[in-house]
């Protein structure tokens, strides 16, 4: 059997450009991992395809997946569900293949307490004034809500102390490289190698005997 992947939950607040991060680290030619495709009750929008950006789907059937057990996490987000569906997840690490999420910090934290091996690492602004920008920059929110949403993203801030990486969002191509290197490094963990070298080890050890 395969040893299992990694499963590499990649988060941090709102406006921080997780989304962007992700793409990126798809679109260049090297990646480790397989994407899980999360599940939501949002709006599809235009450019989107159901499958590949989200699975697209009805409040009656995201609430009967929560009820059968079907999520790894959920959460509720400006009054829609964003979800991870458990099996892609269990069977692409059964098959020895890293898994990325890319969630908000509610999810992330969900999956902390069910996978505290996971590899948790938190995208961050350079600085709040820098959020604040980019917020104000998608043109789409008004002042309140940007005001709201920069609250949240200092209460989220504050819960990167549950992680084991903070890779700061300075420039996209900056931070691709490092979370790269995270998952690379994670593969070289004693703890995460030693299975292996105490398999040889025995079976050495069974020969000369
Ligand atoms: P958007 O609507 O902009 O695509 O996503 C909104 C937020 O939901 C983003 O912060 C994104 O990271 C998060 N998100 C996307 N998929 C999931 C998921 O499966 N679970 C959780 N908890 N959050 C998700």
């Amino acid at each position: 059997m395969p040893e299992r992947g990694l499963l590499i939950v990649f988060s941090g607040p709102s406006g921080v450009g997780k989304g962007t991060v992700r793409a990126a680290i798809f679109e260049s030619s090297q990646h480790q991992f397989d994407y899980s495709v999360s599940m939501t009750t949002r709006q599809q929008r235009p450019g989107e395809v159901d499958g590949k950006d989200y699975f697209f789907t009805t409040r009656e059937a995201f609430e009967e997946k929560i009820k059968s057990g079907q999520m790894l996490e959920y959460a509720e987000y400006v009054g829609n569900y964003y979800g991870t569906p458990l099996e892609y997840v269990n069977q692409t690490l059964d098959q020895g293949k890293d898994v990325f999420l890319e969630i908000e910090v509610q999810g992330a934290l969900q999956v902390k307490e069910k996978v505290p091996d996971g590899v948790f690492i938190f995208l961050t602004p350079p600085d709040l004034d820098e959020l604040r920008g980019r917020l104000s920059g998608r043109g789409t929110d008004s002042l309140a809500v940007i005001n709201e949403r920069m609250e949240k993203a200092r209460e989220e801030i504050k819960l990167m102390s549950e992680y084991d990486y903070a890779v700061v969002n300075d420039e996209v191509h900056l931070a691709v490289e490092r979370v790269k290197k995270i998952v690379e490094a994670e593969h070289f963990r004693v703890d995460r190698v030693i299975g292996r070298y105490q398999n040889m080890v025995d079976v050495a050890a069974h020969n000369i005997g």
